[in-house]
């Protein structure tokens, strides 16, 4: 069961090309269909072609894949996949109801879990862009000022997290004054992958306040090679989850926006966490009209991020903050080794995909193992 079949063809770029994947195989699609913009080191040109020429190219492409062995493939894995696209706004939602509850309880012990803006609107933060790198790049563990026992130090963070979290990709974006509006987020969105939010949660409890998430994220953010387009994903759009109080008219959906995908969280080996993104509070197409509600424009290459996927069930957590309960309750991985935050030398793998057999939809991994600090 390869995932990678023609159900799928996922975007990426390697040797300054942009390709696509077939079962165990890569295929320059610059091979099969002519057009600069698959000569490039980055989807943006393609992606901002709209999705006539999207769904022209995965017909050109599953066309030529009805006879493979006429094509040139190099196996996938001797193939270095680069960063897919140039990011360019990069956001990231809060839009798990059950994470949003958790954090609030870890961070705030004292109040209301959930703020009183969380259920009338998705909540997010505008991130860095500039450090979101492809799969597979390592991190250096982040030093930052952490608040220890009154006093504040400059430190190596030894609260390093992760967040298993899915990123939407804008192919074509909309003019400044003019906001996307919900059901027509499939004119923009181009695909999805997988987005590790790596979070040190010792540099973030300090300064978060007043103004939300800053040197504690923008390290560095670990994303997929593979754009998985909105097209393939079609067949596992659901019905999302009631909203309670009803949401205001401009984020009310006709369309079903919630998207059946199962998602694991490896650590050295060890799955840590099993979830699924359908039961998300927000939807992506939620997110993006909200995101431009306010006329603020988008362009190709900008990625909105779903907030971090925590299902109702402690193993469906998607961090260990809230895995471990702030390290309350450490987790035990294969080689009997146990964890609370992630130490140096530590790999997180992500990996999602939608439906069973031949014909499901894999997103790939998105790897990161974690250097000392340098600094
Ligand atoms: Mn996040």
């Amino acid at each position: 069961v390869s995932g990678f079949s023609v159900a799928n063809l996922p975007f990426g770029v390697a040797g300054g090309r942009v390709v696509t994947r077939f079962a165990d195989r890569v295929l320059a699609v610059g091979d099969v269909v002519a057009d600069p913009v698959f000569e490039r080191p980055a989807l943006n040109d393609f992606m901002a072609q709209g999705p006539d020429a999207w769904r022209d190219t995965r017909g050109a492409l599953t066309q030529a894949l009805a006879a493979p062995e006429k094509l040139a493939m190099t196996p996938a894995a001797e193939v270095e996949l680069t960063r897919p696209f140039d990011v360019g706004d990069y956001v990231d939602f809060y839009s798990s109801l059950q994470h949003a509850t958790n954090l609030g309880r870890l961070f705030r012990p004292d109040g209301e879990p959930l703020l009183p803006n969380w259920r009338r609107l998705p909540v997010g933060y505008h991130g860095r862009a500039g450090t979101i790198v492809v799969s597979g790049t390592p991190v250096v563990r982040p030093t930052g000022l952490i608040e220890v026992e009154g006093d504040v130090v400059r430190r190596p963070a030894q609260r390093l997290d992760i967040e298993l979290e899915v990123g939407f990709v804008v192919g074509v974006g909309n003019e400044q004054g003019r906001p996307i509006a919900v059901d027509d987020v499939d004119r923009h969105v181009f695909g999805a992958v997988l987005v590790n939010d790596w979070s040190a949660r010792d540099i973030q409890a300090f300064e978060y306040q007043p103004l939300g998430p800053f040197l504690g994220k923008s390290f560095a953010t670990t994303i997929s090679p593979w754009v998985v387009p909105l097209e393939a994903l079609r067949p596992y759009l659901v019905p999302a989850v009631a909203q309670a109080p009803e949401p205001d008219d401009g984020l009310r959906a006709r369309r079903d926006w919630a998207l059946d995908l199962e998602l694991e969280v490896e650590l050295n080996g060890t799955t840590i966490s099993r979830t699924n993104f359908r039961d998300l509070y927000w939807t992506f197409a939620q997110q993006l009209a909200h995101l431009t509600s306010n006329g603020a424009s988008t362009r190709p290459g900008d990625l909105f991020a779903s907030g971090t996927v925590s299902g109702p069930a402690p193993h469906q957590y998607g961090s260990l903050i809230e895995l471990t309960w702030r390290g309350r309750d450490p987790i035990t991985l294969a080689d009997g080794s146990t964890r609370t935050f992630l130490e140096d030398g530590d790999t997180v793998v992500l990996r999602g995909w939608c439906g069973t057999g031949e014909d499901r939809v894999d997103f790939g991994e998105a790897a990161g193992t974690i250097l000392p600090a340098t600094g």
